[in-house]
């Protein structure tokens, strides 16, 4: 059989040169990325790829892609990185939302909401984790019904990102109370702003606005809303959260861009040193090129693992291997920022050339690091159990009827 794929290096220079000529660059310091503005140019912006010709490198050409392969995606992201991009749309919208309907949405929601995100045209969210707590996902207590043709949603769910802005949620609900805990679960596509759903927005200690939480009042959703199998909830979450993984690692190939990186990067590490006159200082020098070694091995173990799991020689679980890894780098490059920085990542002095007005910031939100896309301790939970076999975490409620575990006393 012969394949007509364009070849990743003649892919690159189209890409090298269409970015040239068409996106603006990367603005200096990141825009804040809880405005209805960022949204609405992030928006603009991957419509510019699309009309392009750029989105979508790697989701099938069938639902608005390019149907080409991670290495396509990765010279793009390479030849991205100067330019100001839609990066807000990456997680959760493409990266994790997206790329999850690929895998579980009917032919009918795949050809209906993958073109619309690859457009900028649709932002999708998720509704996962509750008030009464995010690791435990398969204990939720929110709930559809069953009312006819049509399910009947109610409870709360929070730290949604971007929701707000958002016009499909992914929400995983409690279908049936008389099974455990992992068989009553359904995975819905709500409308953000169907009636009866109110988005209330969350101030951080950094002062974004960007989490929010949401309140269900019998909102009803039509029978098509349903995302894979009733029932077969924990299934579709679970595919969903290879996805999260993959995203919060680096490792996903369903992005816009530059991936996220979880946590600075060592040059913003070096304008620090020149403008505190550290330059000349081992113990800084020293501190540099460890974080400088653990960006390298970032990127390495991104790389190794991608191709691992590509190959079938790791699981898909073993995506928490570099999540876990971003994670612990993230602290790492933050805290190292601060030592170098002093009072200074306290007195954010503008335009200083050395970003410091980010440096306090990104120490207060580095916890985020570790439970964004589940905690650290729950990626060791799935690295030990799902990649290496060791036996699993016991769990009083895992083989009784949800409805007789006590919760909520
Ligand atoms: C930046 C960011 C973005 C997010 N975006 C979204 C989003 O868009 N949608 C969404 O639904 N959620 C989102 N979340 C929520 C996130 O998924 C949860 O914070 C996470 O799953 C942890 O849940 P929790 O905060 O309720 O902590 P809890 O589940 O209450 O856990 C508290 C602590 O106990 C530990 N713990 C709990 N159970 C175990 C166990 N079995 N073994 C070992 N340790 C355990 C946890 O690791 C954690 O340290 C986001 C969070 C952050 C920080």
């Amino acid at each position: 059989m012969t394949t007509d794929i364009e070849p990743v290096e003649k892919f690159r220079t189209r890409a090298r040169n269409w970015l040239r000529a068409n996106m603006p660059p990367a603005p200096s310091v990141a825009p804040p990325s809880d405005t209805e503005v960022a949204w609405d140019r992030a928006r603009q912006l991957q419509r510019m790829l699309h009309d392009g010709g750029f989105a979508g490198i790697c989701f099938p050409a069938e639902y608005g892609g390019l149907g080409l392969t991670a290495d396509h995606q990765d010279a793009f992201t390479d030849e991205s990185i100067p330019y100001e991009m839609p990066l807000l749309l990456n997680v959760p919208t493409l990266a994790i939302c997206a790329a999850s309907l690929l895998d579980l949405g009917t032919e009918e929601q795949k050809r209906t909401h993958l073109p619309a995100v690859l457009r900028g045209d649709e932002i999708l969210v998720q509704f996962l984790s509750e008030p009464r707590g995010g690791s435990d996902l398969a204990g939720l207590t929110s709930r559809a019904d069953r009312d006819g043709d049509r399910w009947i949603l109610n409870g709360s769910k929070i730290w949604s990102s971007g929701a707000y802005a958002a016009d499909y949620a992914l929400c995983l609900a409690r279908t049936d109370w008389s099974v455990p805990k992992h068989h009553g679960l359904t995975l819905f596509l709500v409308p953000v702003h169907a009636e009866g759903v109110t988005v209330r927005r969350i101030k951080q200690v950094t002062g974004s606005t960007e989490f929010c939480q949401e309140f269900f009042d019998d909102v009803e959703l039509p029978a098509d809303a349903v995302v894979g199998r009733v029932g077969a909830g924990w299934e579709a979450a679970s595919r969903l959260l290879v996805h999260e993984r993959a995203a919060l690692g680096g490792t996903s190939p369903y992005t816009s861009g530059a991936r996220p990186h979880l946590g600075g990067e060592a040059d913003q590490l070096l304008r620090l040193a020149k403008a505190t006159g550290q330059w000349d200082n081992s113990r800084v020098r020293e501190d540099i090129g460890e974080a400088r070694a653990m960006n390298v091995v970032r990127d390495q173990l991104i790389s190794h693992v991608t191709k691992a799991i590509t190959t079938g020689a790791l699981p898909p679980a073993a995506g928490a291997i570099p999540r876990l890894f971003s994670a612990e780098n993230a602290w790492l490059q933050t805290d190292t920022a601060v030592r170098i920085a002093g009072p200074m990542a306290a007195t954010h002095t503008r335009g200083d050339g050395a970003d410091t007005e980010t440096v306090g910031l990104d120490y207060l939100f580095r916890a985020a690091w570790s439970l964004a896309g589940g905690s650290t301790e729950m990626a060791r939970n799935v690295i030990s159990e799902r990649v290496l076999g060791m036996p699993r975490e016991s769990a009083a409620d895992r083989d009784v009827p949800f409805s007789e575990v006590p919760h909520g006393r």
